[in-house]
Parts: structure tokens; sequence; C-alpha cells
């Protein structure tokens, strides 16, 4: 069991940077006195605290707004370009870099393929590669980079920075990626699944930044998701809380990787719904790739033709069941449906919000918010600089001791 800590001067003045580095983030600009108005804190209090953060380089004054009484009031800001950070997505098919500032404003993207299969060496010598590109960008900047963030497909130990065996991916199984990163770059390095950073990309940079709490589900060749409360990702005891690609939404159904029945992911990805498609004979196309399958799947479904129609039905259905028992887990402010399938068939979001609400607690319905993903395809690695940007508002004076500067 956690021990429980107490706090010392050090700490007090820490929490007190971070909060008032994220009122700073939320209002955008703000006088010192509004600091203290929404803070609590006391005028002086305030006052010493922000000279803290300029003199970091994390804030800045905006010049000065005339009052019709008293003091004209300085606003403050937080100094975007004060830091750079790398975000990573590591993919079955690819590595993919971005360079980016606190706003998560892109400066420099590098990106590498390797073919589906390949060894280790070629997966890492890609990633390394794509950092070794994205970090010559980040010299000719000059700002502290603040480190690197990797979403990479799971299972993940987030604390000790370790990927396991991602099904389908030979390349990257058992690995400490967060050790192998640091060492060789001397830069914090911190990781997550692959969906749990495009969660955080979406809930900062795309379809939930008016939101503090979300659900993101990417239909794609597997079912990720990534659950966000209070800004925060919910992680669970051992990483694995919200999955729900791996809710049960077939009790008979097959058994999946997870070693659960009937999971989401063996009736609604990609493969699995090819697979259906195949089987049950509605699409006669052996010889061509899932994705072709699902997109003559969808042809079908649109010109109305009765087996198409049934199959891509009960798949939404599935799809439904599955986001109705995570609104009933997690109650979120907002569903964010993302992936390939939904790029595929972007009407499938207004489908699936219309059941969903005929399925959920009436007193609800009408407050049920569920969008399609702003970000496309590379939401992984623009969330990846989030788990970098977090500890810079909560732990700004560590953070910046422990940059990369040049
Ligand atoms: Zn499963």
């Amino acid at each position: 069991m956690a021990k429980l800590k107490g706090h010392n001067a050090a700490d007090i003045k820490n929490r007190n940077l971070s909060v008032i580095i994220r009122t700073i983030k939320k209002a955008e600009m703000i006088s010192r006195t509004e600091l203290a108005d929404e803070t609590g804190l006391s005028n002086p209090a305030v006052g010493n605290l922000v000279a803290e953060l300029v003199q970091l380089g994390l804030v800045r004054e905006m010049g000065s707004v005339n009052q019709p009484v008293g003091r004209s009031r300085v606003l403050l800001t937080l100094n975007d370009e004060s830091v750079q950070v790398i975000g990573i997505e590591i993919a079955r098919n690819g590595v993919y870099g971005v360079l980016a500032d606190m706003k998560g404003t892109p400066i420099a993207t590098s990106e590498k393929s390797f073919a589906p299969g390949s060894t280790s060496d070629i997966v890492l010598g890609a990633l390394y590669e794509v950092i070794g590109e994205t970090f010559t960008s980040t010299k000719q900047r000059k700002a502290p980079l603040i480190g690197i963030g990797i979403g990479t497909p799971g299972p993940v130990n987030v604390e000790k920075g370790k990927v396991f065996e991602p099904p389908n991916f030979p390349g990257l199984q058992n690995v400490s990626l967060k050790h192998i990163i640091e060492e060789r770059y001397h830069a914090p390095c911190y990781l997550n699944d692959d969906a749990r950073t495009s969660a955080l990309g979406e809930a900062w940079f795309g379809a939930g930044q008016d939101v503090s709490s979300l659900v993101f589900i990417s239909l794609g060749e597997g079912i990720g998701s990534g659950v966000i409360f209070d800004h925060h990702l919910y992680e669970g005891t051992h990483d694995i809380a919200g999955q729900i690609g791996h809710f049960t939404v077939e009790p008979k159904g097959r058994r999946c990787d997870c070693g659960n029945i009937g999971c989401l992911e063996t009736l609604a990805s990609i493969p699995a719904i090819a697979w259906r498609a195949r089987t049950s004979g509605v699409v006669d196309a052996c010889d061509v790739s899932d994705g072709t399958v699902v997109l003559r799947l969808v042809d079908a479904y649109h010109s109305g033709e009765p087996g198409a129609r049934k199959l891509f039905d009960e798949t939404l259905d599935y799809i439904v069941t599955a986001v109705v028992s995570a609104i009933n887990s997690y109650d979120p402010e907002m569903v964010v449906l993302g992936g390939r399938l939904v790029r595929t068939y972007p009407e499938m979001v207004d489908i699936v919000r219309r059941r969903v609400v005929a399925r959920c607690y009436y007193h609800i319905a009408n407050d049920l918010r569920i969008v399609a993903s702003q970000l496309g395809p590379k939401t992984s690695a623009l969330g990846a600089i989030v788990l970098l940007l977090q500890r810079l508002l909560y732990e700004p004076v560590a953070t910046l001791e422990a940059a990369v500067r040049w």
C-alpha cells in the first residue's frame, strides 16, 4: 500500500508554481491580481511565484492594459517557445516523430517506414533515425528539450517504460524502451500505449480541448482506447484500465489474445470485420487486403445490399454496446471515435451516437457528446508530447532541471 507522505516547504512551493502555471495556461492571458483571485494565494505570494516562472522562461509579460481606475494591469501568458519536446509514434509499419513547442505546434517532423513483421534491429534502427533527425532540429532552436514521449503498441509498463509483447509486432518484444532511449540520448523519456497517447492528443489539442474527461476509442487494425479523468490518463493498477476493445460484446464469441471471450476487437477491428465479411460470403474478395474488404463492405452497405447491411449493422451494434458500457463505467463528458474505420466511413459516428442515446440513461441523453477524432492518423505522436508537457506543468522546476540544453 502506498505510504501517506507529508509536504515540506519545497513541495508546497512546487505545488503553488504548478497551480500558477496551470491557471495561466487555462486563462491564456491573465494579470497577477486575477491570478490571486483565481487561486486564493496572496498578492505577494503570486508576485514571487510569477517572478520565478518568468526567471525560468516559462511565463512572459504581454504588455499592460489600462484600467479606468488604479494602475494598469500587466497580462501574463505562457512562453510557448521556451521549451521543446519530441513526440514519437511507433506503428507496426513505421515510426513518426514530431518536434513541438509547449502549445503542440509542430516545428519539425521525421518519418521512417518498414515492412510489417520487421526485426527489432530494423524497428529500433528506424526509431533512432527518427529521433536523431528531430534531435538535430532541436539544436537549431536552442530552447531546452524537456524530453521524448513515445506512443507504442501495448501492452506496456508505464512506470518502468517497458513494452511487453504487442501482438503481430516481432520487432518490439519485451523491450525496456525508456532505459534504452535515456541511455542513448541522455534525455528524459516517457512512454505509453499508443491509444492512450492518442487520447491525450485529442484531450489537449483535438476534439476534447474544452472538456476535462473523455473516452477515446480508436477503431482500426486493433481497437485501442484511453480514458481521461480530470485531464489525466486513467491507467489502473496494472496499466490496463479503459481497454474498451476488450469489453465483451458477444458472450458466445471467439477467444481473444487477451484471454477474454467475445471482445469488441474480435468482432469490430478491421481484420475481424474483413474475416466476418469473407466467411459469411458477404464480400467475395479472398485476394485483397482486409482494408479493401472493409471498403467494399461499406460501399455495399451504402447501396443497400441486404447481406452487407446486416453485417455492418451488427458491427455498429457491437461498437454501440461497448460505447454504452464505457459511458456507464466512466461517465465521461465526451466520447471521441477515431481510427481507420472511422476515417473510412465518417458517417458511422452519427449512427453510433443515435443508437447510444437510445440505450443510455435517459437523463444524460441530451448531454452526451460523441464526436469524431479531430487530429487524424498522427494523433499518437502529438499526444506523446503531452507525457512531458504534463510533467512541465506539474513539476516545472524538476522538469527544466532534467532538460537537455545546448
Ligand atoms: Zn480481448
